[in-house]
């Protein structure tokens, strides 16, 4: 991916474009696998897993990277959130499906409704299992 594009991208949340942060954002953005630390940290053996944790920190934080959390390994996922979307988790697989087919508007009004708060985030994870493994 261009090198450009991912700079203004970081640098549109208010980032500095590190290396690290460089090529962890391409990797999230070119692989849609729901990864944890770890399994990036093999791919991308030349950068501590320290590190590695730190700067999805910092990507989290500008809401550029998505923690998924409740997949049945225990592990934190993490994912590219450009794009905002929602997961499907199957339970019995493990395997976490983008979907982005959802309109939240209800949703979210209903929360301010019954908080009063200004709603600024949000994250959806749906759980399921395939029909033929649920019997
Ligand atoms: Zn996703």
């Amino acid at each position: 991916m261009d090198a450009d594009k991912l700079r203004q991208i970081l640098q549109k949340r208010g980032l500095k474009a590190t290396q690290q942060r460089l090529t962890l954002l391409e990797y999230l953005m070119t692989h849609e696998t729901h990864p944890t630390a770890e399994m990036i940290h093999k791919d991308l053996s030349d950068i501590s897993l320290a590190t590695i944790y730190n700067t999805l920190e910092k990507l989290v934080e500008v809401k550029l990277v998505a923690i998924i959390e409740g997949v049945s390994d225990g592990k934190r996922h993490y994912d590219y959130f450009g794009d905002p979307h929602y997961h499907i988790i199957n339970t019995k697989t493990e395997e976490i499906i983008d979907a982005d087919n959802f309109d939240p508007t209800v949703l979210l009004q209903a929360a301010r409704e019954a908080s009063g708060l200004n709603i600024t985030d949000y994250r959806i994870e749906v759980y399921g299992v395939d029909p033929k493994d649920a019997k």
